[in-house]
C-alpha cells in the first residue's frame, strides 16, 4: 500500500507518532513542531491502513476556529468528506451528545443553552428573590462559584460544605440555580460537560456503547484541558479506546479557567504504558522568531522544557516599533498591511494581536478609514458589545426621547422596578393610541397603578436630567456624564471580576472613542454624528468569512493559529502582563506563556508594538514597554524609526493643555512620511473652513487624493483628502 502522501511530508519524528502502535499516545512538544499535523495524519493513518471505520473517530480541540481548520486538514489529507468523523470543541460535542440523548440526561427535548450572558442574570434574578443583598453576593462572583464547580464536576451535594457560612450560602445558590435551570429547561456551557460526563457514569449501556463506537480518541491542546473535561475524556476512553493526546506546557493558557497542565502528568499515570513523543523542529517561524520565542519562556521555571529548532533561515529580524499613543500605534500597523496589501500579499496574512479586547478598537477605527476588510474573531466587535449599545441607548434617548427600541432596552437597567407588565401596559397604549413608549408612559400612569408609575417616572426624570445636565458639554464629557450618571458604570462593576471589569473599560473606552471623534460633517450636533457613526460602524466593516480580510484576535484566541505576519500589540506592562498578573508570580508565567503563544503564531514577520501613551478606558496612562520586550536579545530585534526626515520646522507645540490632541508633542518627531511634502509641510499651522486651525502631523501621497492628517486643536486629528480639504496656510 502506498502510503507516501501520508508521511511524506512528514519528518521521522513526527512519522513515528503518526505510525505509532495501537496504543495510549502522548506528543509534547513546542509551538510550531507539527502537533496538530501528526494530529491529524495519525486520523489519515488509522483510517488508510489500520483499517479503522471513520466513524469510530473523535477529533477534539478548543476553538471553532481550530476545530474547522482540523476538519479541513482531515479531509484534505483523506480526500473525501469528514462528516463521518466526529470533530469539534468540548462543548460541541458534548452538546451534540444531549440533544440525541436528551431523555437519558433528563433534558427537555428542546433545551436550550444559556450563554454566559444569559448565566449571569438569571443568577443576579435569584439572588435577588433570595433577599440577599447584591453587594454582597455579586452575581458575577456567585456565577464564578457555580462554574467552578461545574468544572471539578460537583454538584451542590458534593461541594463540600466547611461550615463557613459564605461558602454555605453560595452552595445554597448553586442549588436554587440548578432549580430554576431545571425549570426553565436550559443549560449553561459547564453544563453541557458535565451533563455527558455524568450520561456516561449514570447510563453504563450508552457509555459502552461510545465506547465501542469510539476507539480511537484523539485531542488537540491536551495542556489547557480542565478536570471535567479531562474526566469526560477518561469517561469516554475507559479501558478499550485509544487516546492520543497532544499539547504543550508551555502554551497552557487557561489557568485561570481551571486548566491543568498537570493533566499532561496526570494522562502519564492514568494510561501505563503511555508512548511519548517529542518533537523537536519547528516548521513554521523563521530563525529569528524562534529565538525570540524560546529566549522568552525560558524565564519561566518549572517546565518540561524542550529544544525546539528549525532549518529555515534567520529570516528577517523582528521588529519593534514605539508608538507615541494608541493611534499612531494603530496608524503604524494599518501603514504596514497596506504596504503588505501594495506588494501583492494578502490581507489575510495579516494577524493583529492584543491582550485584551478594548484593544481592537482603535485598530477597527484605522482599518476602517483605511476601506481594508478585517475580522474580529471570539469577540464582537466594539460598538456591537452589550454594554456599549447599552450605553448609546441611553444617549439615543437623550438626542431623542421616542427611539421605542432604546427605551426598552435601557428602561429597567439598571434595574428600577419597571417589570414585564409595566412595559406591556405601555407597548399597548403606545400601539392604541400611535405614540412612542416616551410619549405613553405619563399617560398610562392610571392604569399602572401608583409603585410601577412612580418607577417609570423616575426613569423619565433621569434621562431628562441627563439631557439638561450634558448640554453644551464637549461631546466626551457629555458620554462620560451618561455613562456615570444613569448607573451603567456602577451597574457592571457589580459584576466584577473579568467580564464585569471589562465592561466597565469598555465603557471607558466609548469616552475615548468620543474624544478621539471629530464629525465629519460638520452639520449634524456632535452627539447625534456620533451616534450615526456608532450606528454604521456596527453594521458594516465586518468582513464575510470567505472575504480576504486582516484577521483579528486576542491572543487567547490565537492559539493553534498561524499568519505569515503578526503584529504583536500593546506590549506595555500593566496591559501585558496584564495589571492582575504583574505581583503574582503563577499569573505572570501564564502571561508569559501567552506572550510565547503569541510570538509563536508569526511565520515570516513579527512585529512588536507598544505606545509610550496609551488613552484606554478613558484614563491616560505611560506603561513601560513590557518586560517581555527586554526578554528577547536584543541582536533579534530592529526598532522601526522614521524612514526620512522631511524638512520640519522648529515646531512647538500650542500651550493649550492636553484640549484634544493626542500628544501633539511628540507627534511630529516619530512620524512615518514620504518625502513628498507636496506644498504642505510637517508642523505647518492650517486652516479649515468647519474644524478651524490645526497643525499637520503627516502627508501621505500627492495631488488632489494624497491626505493630509492635521491635529486641530479643537476637533482632534483627522485625515483629510488633500484636494477636498479647503485648508489654507497660517
Ligand atoms: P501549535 O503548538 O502552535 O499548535 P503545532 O505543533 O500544532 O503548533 P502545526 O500547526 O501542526 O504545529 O504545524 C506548524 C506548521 O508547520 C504548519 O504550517 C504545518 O503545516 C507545518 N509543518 C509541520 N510539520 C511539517 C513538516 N514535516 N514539513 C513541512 N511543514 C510542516
Ligand atoms: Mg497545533
Amino acid at each position: 500500500m502506498d502510503v507516501s502522501h501520508l508521511l511524506g511530508p512528514l519528518n521521522e519524528a513526527q512519522r513515528q507518532a503518526v505510525t505509532a502502535p495501537l496504543a495510549p499516545t502522548l506528543v509534547l512538544a513546542g509551538a510550531g513542531s507539527g502537533k496538530t499535523r501528526v494530529l491529524t495524519h495519525r486520523v489519515a493513518w488509522l483510517v488508510e491502513v489500520e483499517h479503522v471505520s471513520p466513524h469510530g473517530i473523535l477529533a477534539v480541540t478548543f476553538t471553532n476556529k481550530a476545530a474547522g481548520e482540523m476538519r479541513a486538514r482531515i479531509e484534505a489529507q483523506l480526500g473525501m468528506p469528514s462528516a463521518p468523523l466526529w470533530i469539534g470543541t468540548f462543548h460541541g460535542i458534548a452538546h451534540r451528545l444531549l440533544r440525541t440523548h436528551w431523555r437519558e440526561a433528563g433534558l427537555p427535548q428542546g433545551f436550550s443553552i444559556l450563554d454566559a450572558e444569559d448565566q449571569q442574570r438569571l443568577v443576579k434574578r435569584l439572588v435577588r428573590g433570595l433577599g440577599l443583598d447584591e453587594a454582597r453576593w455579586v452575581p458575577r462572583e456567585v456565577t464564578w462559584f457555580i462554574n467552578s464547580q461545574k468544572d471539578e464536576g460537583l454538584r451542590p451535594k458534593q461541594v463540600v460544605d466547611d461550615g463557613d457560612p459564605t461558602r454555605r450560602q453560595l452552595i445554597r445558590l448553586y442549588e436554587a440555580y440548578e432549580e430554576a435551570c431545571r425549570r426553565n429547561g436550559v443549560v449553561d456551557f459547564a453544563e453541557l460537560l458535565l451533563r455527558s460526563y455524568e450520561l456516561w457514569r449514570e447510563v453504563p449501556g450508552l457509555a459502552e456503547h461510545y465506547r465501542a463506537r469510539f476507539g480511537h480518541v484523539l485531542v488537540d491542546e491536551f495542556q489547557d484541558t480542565n478536570t471535567i473535561q479531562y474526566a469526560w475524556m477518561k469517561a469516554l476512553v475507559g479501558s478499550t479506546s485509544l487516546p492520543f493526546v497532544v499539547g504543550d506546557d508551555d502554551q497552557s493558557i487557561y489557568r485561570w479557567r481551571g486548566a491543568r497542565v498537570e493533566n499532561l502528568q496526570q494522562f502519564r499515570k492514568d494510561f501505563p504504558g503511555v508512548l511519548l513523543f517529542r518533537l523537536e523542529q519547528n516548521y513554521r517561524s523563521t530563525g529569528n522568531i524562534l529565538a525570540a520565542a524560546n529566549a522568552i519562556i525560558s524565564n519561566n521555571s518549572g517546565r518540561i522544557g524542550k529544544k525546539l529548532w528549525t532549518s529555515d533561515g534567520k529570516g528577517e529580524r523582528i521588529r519593534l516599533y514605539r508608538g507615541f499613543n494608541e493611534r499612531d500605534e494603530a496608524e503604524f500597523v494599518v501603514n504596514r498591511i497596506r504596504e503588505w496589501v501594495s506588494r501583492g500579499g494578502q490581507r489575510r496574512d495579516n494577524a493583529i494581536l492584543y491582550r485584551s479586547n478594548a484593544q481592537s478598537r482603535v485598530f477597527e477605527e484605522y482599518l476602517l478609514a483605511s476601506r481594508i476588510p478585517y475580522r474580529v474573531y471570539g469577540g464582537l466587535r466594539f460598538f456591537e458589545r452589550q454594554e456599549i449599545k447599552d450605553a448609546l441607548a441611553y444617549l439615543r434617548l437623550v438626542a431623542n426621547r421616542d427611539d421605542d427600541a432604546s427605551f426598552e432596552r435601557v428602561v429597567n437597567l439598571p434595574t428600577r422596578g419597571v417589570g414585564a407588565r409595566t412595559l406591556e401596559v405601555l407597548r399597548a397604549h403606545a400601539k392604541t393610541h400611535g405614540t412612542s413608549l416616551w410619549a405613553a408612559a405619563t399617560p398610562c400612569a392610571e392604569e399602572l397603578g401608583a409603585r410601577a408609575a412612580g418607577c417609570l417616572q423616575a426613569f423619565l426624570a433621569l434621562v431628562d436630567r441627563l439631557d439638561a445636565d450634558t448640554r453644551g458639554l464637549p461631546l466626551h464629557e457629555q458620554v462620560d456624564h451618561v455613562i456615570q450618571a444613569s448607573g451603567l458604570v456602577a451597574h457592571y462593576q457589580k459584576e466584577k471580576a473579568d467580564k464585569g471589569e471589562a465592561r466597565v473599560e469598555n465603557l471607558e473606552e466609548l469616552v475615548s472613542a468620543a474624544r478621539g471623534y471629530a464629525p465629519e460633517d460638520g452639520e449634524l450636533p456632535p452627539l447625534m454624528s456620533f451616534l450615526s457613526h456608532a450606528v454604521l460602524e456596527s453594521g458594516e466593516g465586518q468582513a464575510e468569512e470567505w472575504e480576504d480580510c486582516v484577521q483579528m484576535m486576542t491572543l487567547h484566541t490565537a492559539k493553534g493559529l498561524e499568519f505569515p505576519v503578526v503584529y504583536l500589540c500593546g506590549l506595555e506592562d500593566g496591559l501585558f502582563p496584564h495589571q492582575r498578573s504583574v505581583t503574582d508570580l503563577q499569573g505572570l508565567e501564564e502571561e508569559r506563556r501567552l506572550c510565547y503563544v503569541g510570538t509563536t503564531r508569526a511565520m515570516r514577520q513579527l512585529y512588536l508594538t507598544y505606545a509610550e501613551q496609551r488613552r484606554m478606558h478613558g484614563i491616560d496612562s505611560y506603561g513601560a514597554p513590557s518586560r517581555f520586550i527586554a526578554e528577547i536579545p536584543a541582536e533579534l530585534v530592529e526598532e522601526v524609526r522614521p524612514k526620512v526626515q522631511v524638512s520640519r520646522p522648529a515646531y512647538v507645540p500650542p500651550q493649550r493643555g492636553s484640549g484634544s490632541g493626542f500628544g501633539t508633542r511628540t507627534v511630529a518627531s516619530s512620524r512615518f512620511v514620504d518625502d513628498s511634502p507636496g506644498s504642505l509641510k510637517l508642523g505647518q499651522r492650517v486652516r479649515h473652513p468647519k474644524f478651524g486651525d490645526g497643525v499637520v502631523l503627516s502627508v501621505e501621497g500627492q495631488g488632489p487624493n494624497g491626505r493630509v492628517q492635521v491635529n486641530f486643536e479643537r476637533q482632534g486629528t483627522k485625515w483629510l483628502m488633500m484636494g477636498y480639504a479647503h485648508l489654507e496656510t497660517v
